[in-house]
């Protein structure tokens, strides 16, 4: 039993969990972080909503430099204080910060406002005027200064993924982070099954449609079923999903704990026809979305 089992075993949380190609196990339902630390009057709750998260097994938090300027890498910083190992910490580099030298520049100060002294994935949040090369190069020497543990891309689309395979190193890339949930499934036509072979974690933002999919009639239903929330159905449905991480986002208590009730939820083959019937699969490749 691998060190994250046991620790979610003990705490009696159930226990699943994504394999990462770098051997490194990781929860599949985590915590996104986008809009917190935007007002200094709210931080304190937001705290508490991830401290409650991982109280719940929901071990993998999601930031970014750019949510609330920093804030919110702050907020993330307190609530994991004297917990830090027991987190699968990812953050994002702007674009605009992705040069060789940038890159170790905006991780010094993420490091900073995260207080500690490893992120454990440092994503590209998307693609900008620096060449992936460069960028590579920068996230290898981080990597190799132990400032972060492993790195990977976000909103990049099945080209993007090809032209990063043939940059010197760019198969040390572990993850991908995309839009997606019931209302947006195009990455099911050729990016996930292509991740999944190569065995990159693809990271599910966005994952209740920002709270707009939850007044869907055939969602409620589901959930009526299940006697689950909308929200709890909407997430175990990206959870069926191989070596993919969900990462919703909830500043409100009661809201973290529906989200982690969709670890107790199985769909059925009835389910999952229904649920297409209202939120149609990909027909044809189309551009990934991204917000
Ligand atoms: P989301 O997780 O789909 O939705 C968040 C919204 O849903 C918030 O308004 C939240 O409200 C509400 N909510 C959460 N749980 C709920 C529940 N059980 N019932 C009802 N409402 C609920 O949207 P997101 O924040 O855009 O995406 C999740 C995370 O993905 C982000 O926070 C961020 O970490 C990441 N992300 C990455 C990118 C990228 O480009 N890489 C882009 C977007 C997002 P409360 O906060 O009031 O609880």
């Amino acid at each position: 039993m691998s060190p994250l089992y046991r620790f979610l075993a003990m705490r009696g949380c159930d226990m699943r969990t994504v394999m990462l190609k770098n051997g490194r196990e990781v929860p599949a339902l985590g915590l996104g972080t986008w809009h917190m630390g935007e007002q200094g009057r709210s931080r304190g709750a937001e705290v508490k909503a991830l401290q409650l998260g991982l109280d719940l097994g929901l071990l993998l938090i999601d930031t970014a430099e750019m949510y609330g300027d920093g804030g919110a890498e702050e907020v993330v910083g307190d609530a994991i204080a004297g917990r830090r190992d027991g987190v699968y910490l990812v953050s994002k580099v702007y674009p605009h910060n992705a040069s060789k030298m940038g890159v170790k520049v905006a991780c010094e100060r993420s490091l900073t406002r995260l207080k500690t002294d490893r992120i454990d994935l440092y994503l590209l949040h998307w693609r900008g005027q620096y060449s992936l090369a460069e960028t590579i190069e920068g996230f290898e020497q981080l990597q190799r200064d132990g400032k972060i543990s492993a790195w990977g891309v976000s909103n990049f689309d099945v080209s993007d993924m090809a032209e990063l395979a043939r940059v010197t190193d760019g198969a040390a890339c572990i993850s991908n982070q995309v839009l997606y949930h019931l209302g947006e499934r195009g990455i099911e036509w050729k990016l996930l099954p292509d991740c999944q072979k190569a065995k990159i974690m693809v990271m599910a933002y966005s994952p209740l449609g920002q709270a707009e999919l939850l007044d869907n009639e055939t969602l409620g239903q589901v959930a009526d079923k299940h006697r689950a929330s909308p929200a709890a159905i909407a997430l175990a449905w990206v959870l069926r999903q191989s070596r993919v991480v969900v990462i919703p986002k909830a500043s409100n208590a009661a809201h973290v704990k529906e989200n982690a009730r969709a670890l107790e939820v199985t769909l059925d083959a009835d389910d999952l026809a229904v649920l297409d019937a209202a939120f149609p699969p990909p027909r044809r490749q189309q551009p990934l979305a991204m917000l």
